[in-house]
């Protein structure tokens, strides 16, 4: 949803402020890093199947790196998971259930892995 600064002069609250964006790219690169490393650390073990795994977090127990530099509430988040490339669907990530009873928020990352963050409230 844009925001609505006047005539694009945004404040320093705003998300879309540009340091604040380039803050957020530079985060969503440093996530896309951090999984392309840890793919290609599970493949080396475990072969291509680890291409498709999920990894899902408690929120307080995740990487630094996956810290939601985007999004408005962090109180009420309980899971994070990061979704990788060629699985498009995943049901229980969705709203609704016991990832995101009240809300998900999905960032798509530059490499194509999804972060998915479930919401109690
Ligand atoms: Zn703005």
């Amino acid at each position: 949803m844009p925001c609505t600064c006047y005539e694009d002069q945004h404040t320093e609250w705003c998300w879309e402020h540009p340091l604040k964006a380039k803050a957020r790219q530079d985060a969503r690169d440093a996530a896309s890093v951090w999984l392309d490393n840890w793919r290609d650390n599970m493949m080396a073990a475990c072969g291509e199947k680890a291409a498709n795994t999920i990894l899902v977090w408690q929120h307080y127990k995740a990487p630094e790196v996956f810290e939601t530099w985007d999004l408005a509430s962090q109180d009420d988040m309980d899971w994070i998971a990061a979704i990788p490339p060629g699985i498009d669907y995943v049901a229980w990530a969705d709203y609704g259930g016991g990832f995101g009873c009240c809300d998900v928020e999905e960032v798509e990352l530059p490499n194509g892995w999804r972060l998915r963050y479930g919401y109690h409230s």
